[in-house]
């Protein structure tokens, strides 16, 4: 079989050829460094000014309050010790949750051994933090709360503008990562009280190594790159030219389309799940049922082992995960699914699967017609589904 099928856009996605196209006069001909005060410099810091401006416009900040950094990890990472480092007069208490992502939780578990503290919120079944768990975590040496707007491996979205008026309210920075939220959820940083927010351009479209960190105006930050005068002396380095021009235009792009981006993912994510559980027993749906990224589906087959599953899958060309892809090829089932509360053997047998723009109705009902094939083959091999299936006889 030769044709391969994407469902995999919450790793990563395909560039779009708009962006590519506004991207490459920069990787020749408009190559100059933009802190050159000759033409060539001149023209590459105006490319950047249109990207910073581009970025500012699709999340309802100024455009002095985007700073571009390496991905989304970096941005995570400056967020979170730049805030810890640059207000350890005030305090050493951090509040974030146990289903962030790698780079917020390592981070955090880094700054635990440099005499900071963290509380760990817990989520509920469908991947929701309590508000009033978060209430009471607050002392009066917290100095942020880090919490991210959308789950990259179940898709919760968490209630954003209600975590950053209770920041607010109690004068403490709120730091988001919004690396799956942006291009899938309508985001007003002033809307929600958001402090600080992480970015990536390669999930929305854009290259890879390029994201970008929002820092509202009075915001106490130090900088996690220190050498040059870039990113007004908040991030050094020769900035990543191509790159932040493609991120500029892939999120001006999904600000544009984001209400038939929205619908096309969710329509498509429907069908499949339909699909999906219609067809199949002992089969589970994760994460919140309404509050979720509108191309996030993620399932948990009983008496299955989820790699086995993808890579029944992969050989029909149908490329999914079994987590998120940081975790794989580690044992453990992913610590997201273990807070949520689902028992080893049944998260085990998890895949997600995430819909984005390119995905068609043909792909999706393909996945309809092979998954559950799959799924049946390999229970054949689990002496328990035997059992399981005998005792209903
Ligand atoms: C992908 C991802 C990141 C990391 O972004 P990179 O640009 O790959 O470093 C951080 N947080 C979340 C929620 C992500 O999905």
């Amino acid at each position: 079989m030769n044709k391969r099928i994407y469902l995999d856009y919450s790793a990563t996605t395909p560039m779009k050829q708009e962006v590519l196209e506004e991207m490459l006069p920069y990787f020749t001909e408009r190559f100059g460094n933009p802190s050159s005060i000759h033409s060539f410099g001149r023209e590459a810091k105006q490319a950047i000014d249109q990207a910073r401006s581009r970025l500012a416009k699709a999340i309802g900040a100024k455009q002095d309050e985007i700073y571009f950094t390496g991905g989304g990890s970096e941005a995570d990472n400056w967020a979170i010790k730049g805030v810890a480092y640059a207000n350890r007069d005030k305090g050493n208490h951090i509040i974030t949750t146990k289903i962030e992502h790698h780079a917020v939780l390592h981070t955090c578990e880094y700054l635990e051994k440099d005499g900071f503290e963290v509380t760990y919120l817990d989520v509920d079944e469908y991947g929701m933090i309590s508000l009033e768990q978060l209430r009471n975590a607050i002392t009066d040496r917290t100095i942020l709360i880090t919490l991210m707007f959308a789950n990259n491996e179940i898709g919760t979205i968490q209630p954003i503008g209600e975590i950053g008026a209770i920041a607010r309210e109690k004068g403490i920075y709120f730091h988001t990562d919004a690396v799956q939220a942006l291009g899938n959820v309508k985001i007003d940083v002033n809307a929600l009280n958001i402090d600080l927010m992480s970015m990536s351009a390669h999930k929305i479209y854009g290259p890879k190594g390029v994201g970008g960190l929002y820092i509202r105006k009075g915001v106490k930050i130090h900088s996690l790159i220190h050498g040059g005068a870039q990113e007004r002396r908040r991030r050094a380095g020769t900035e990543n030219l191509p790159g932040i021009v493609g991120f500029g235009k892939a999120a001006e792009l999904a600000i544009e389309n984001l209400d038939g981006h929205i619908r096309h993912v969710k329509d498509l994510r429907d069908r499949l799940i339909k699909g999906i559980m219609d067809k199949v027993d002992y089969v589970r749906f994760n994460g919140h049922p309404e509050n979720r990224l509108p191309g996030n589906a993620h399932f948990a087959f009983e008496f299955i082992e989820g790699e086995s599953l993808l890579l029944s899958l992969d050989m029909l060309g149908i490329a999914g995960s079994s987590g998120s892809a940081c975790t794989s090829g580690s044992l453990d089932p992913s610590h997201v699914l273990m807070a949520i509360g689902l028992p080893h053997e049944i998260a085990h047998g998890s895949l997600r699967l995430t819909i984005g723009d390119f995905t068609t109705a043909e792909e999706i009902d393909y996945v309809i017609n092979e998954l559950p094939k799959i799924v049946d083959r390999l229970r054949q091999m689990s002496p328990l589904y035997e059992k399981v299936k005998g005792g209903q006889k």
